[in-house]
């Protein structure tokens, strides 16, 4: 099934715009889809030194040196009565941080998961070994930078703002 390419939103047969060889959900998504296209087209030689410049500094969450920076997920759930909602979050980080993050969300959705029926009965053992698998693929420490930081290191490029601030305003994007 065809996505968005800027929110992730699964979209019907014929649903959304077209724009190069991206789809997106509607005009919002678009107008953050140009940012996507102008990234795609940044040449790869320039994007590969700074995907591995990236990669291999500072975090920019604990500003630590510590290598193995890359996107990590986290995800959460809360639930209460017939309300529930979801999110498994991308953040860049180095593994240290990543780790942290997971744990924190785990407890998260054990504490605040549970309380509603059926999705929140349903859905938090999904998202607490979610976070489980996250944090294993973390806890490997990638050696290789990932597709999806590639991906990151190119929007901001395009927007010309540091990888931090660029996450902030495209959380979605990565
Ligand atoms: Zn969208
Ligand atoms: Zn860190």
């Amino acid at each position: 099934m065809p996505s968005c390419t800027n929110c992730n939103r699964l979209l019907v047969p014929m649903e959304g715009i077209q724009l190069g060889e991206e789809l997106f959900c509607g005009a919002r998504c678009m107008s953050s889809g140009s940012v996507i296209l102008r990234a795609n087209s940044l040449p790869s030689d320039v994007i590969q030194g700074m995907v591995q410049q990236a990669h291999s500094g500072p975090c920019p969450v604990c500003r630590l040196q510590r290598g193995a920076v890359d996107v990590h997920y986290a995800h959460k759930i809360a639930s209460f009565f017939i309300f529930s909602t979801w999110s498994s979050a991308p953040q860049i980080s180095c593994t240290h941080c990543a780790i942290k993050r997971q744990s924190l969300a785990l407890v998260y959705c054990i504490l605040v998961g549970w309380w509603g029926f059926p999705w929140g009965i349903l859905g938090t053992p999904v998202q607490v070994v979610r976070n489980i698998i996250s944090m294993v693929k973390s806890g490997k420490k990638p050696i290789q930078p990932s597709a999806q930081l590639e991906r990151f290191v190119r929007i901001a490029a395009a927007l010309q703002l540091p990888l931090k601030v660029a996450q902030e305003l495209y959380p979605k994007s990565i």
